[in-house]
């Protein structure tokens, strides 16, 4: 459902261009569950930002659902990050006058779907991540975790085929952040949506069925073929 090939980024520094990302090629199938891992600055916001469409490469191509999108003019790739893609970040960034439901309705208003079908497919949303009973609570009502909850839900209203989550638990303390990755494993099982969870935890990263390492803008391991061998075996 994703496809990275040969890209490479750089950005321009004071000391020249610093090569970000090289040469980076990367399959990821429909459904599956990734983690991005790697130390501080080894790449993984910039590739997910570009798996997002929210940046572009500077060579190489980027395929989501078979369209070519690396290219693709903004106004094409903000109707596709509309429609095909979830995201989720570390800081939540929810609107802090909107109740948790109007939050989680607020892509729908976008897409142009009227009052009562945002409600009630926030509502669901709400429900899928177990928080139907602070539907009413403003952001500041909640704590971290719950506010994280409230974002996945938006992330989801939706139902993109790709969701992206940017350290989605490095505000949370352990325990919260443990629940939220088992929130994303049982939306991934039960929804289906393919997602990539970009993490330097180790912890969390270990319990993602695919493990993506990057080091110095390249891809140093990735278990893929492990879980295709586990395929074919059973
Ligand atoms: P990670 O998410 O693994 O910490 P990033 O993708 O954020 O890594 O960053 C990789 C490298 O790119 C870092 O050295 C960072 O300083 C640099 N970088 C990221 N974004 C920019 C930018 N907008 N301008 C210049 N350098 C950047």
């Amino acid at each position: 459902m994703l496809r990275i090939d040969r890209v490479s980024k750089s950005y321009a520094g004071s000391a020249g261009g610093i090569s970000v990302l090289k040469d980076v090629t990367l399959a990821i199938g429909a459904g599956e569950m990734c983690a991005l891992t790697g130390t501080s600055g080894s790449g993984k916001t910039t590739l997910m930002n570009l798996m997002g469409l929210l940046d572009r490469p500077d060579t190489g191509e980027i395929h989501l659902d078979g369209t070519s999108v690396a290219g693709l003019p903004e106004a094409q790739a903000a109707r596709m990050r509309n429609r095909h893609i979830g995201f989720v970040f570390q800081s939540f960034h929810l609107l802090p006058r909107l109740s948790a439901l109007d939050n989680v309705a607020l892509p729908l208003l976008y897409r142009g779907v009227d009052g009562s079908r945002r409600r009630e497919a926030a509502a669901i949303a709400l429900e899928r991540v177990g928080l139907s009973a602070r539907s009413t609570h403003r952001p500041d009502e909640l704590s971290g975790g719950q506010r994280q909850r409230v974002a996945i839900a938006r992330a989801l209203v939706g139902e993109p085929a790709l969701l992206l989550a940017d350290e989605p638990t490095g505000n949370l303390d352990s325990q919260s952040a443990d629940d939220i990755l088992t929130l994303f494993l049982s939306l991934n099982r039960e929804v289906g949506v393919t997602m990539v969870i970009v993490t330097h935890d180790p912890t969390l990263a270990a319990r993602c069925p695919r493990r993506i390492v990057m080091r110095d803008g390249g891809v140093v391991d990735d278990n893929w073929g492990d879980l295709r061998a586990v395929d074919v075996v059973s």
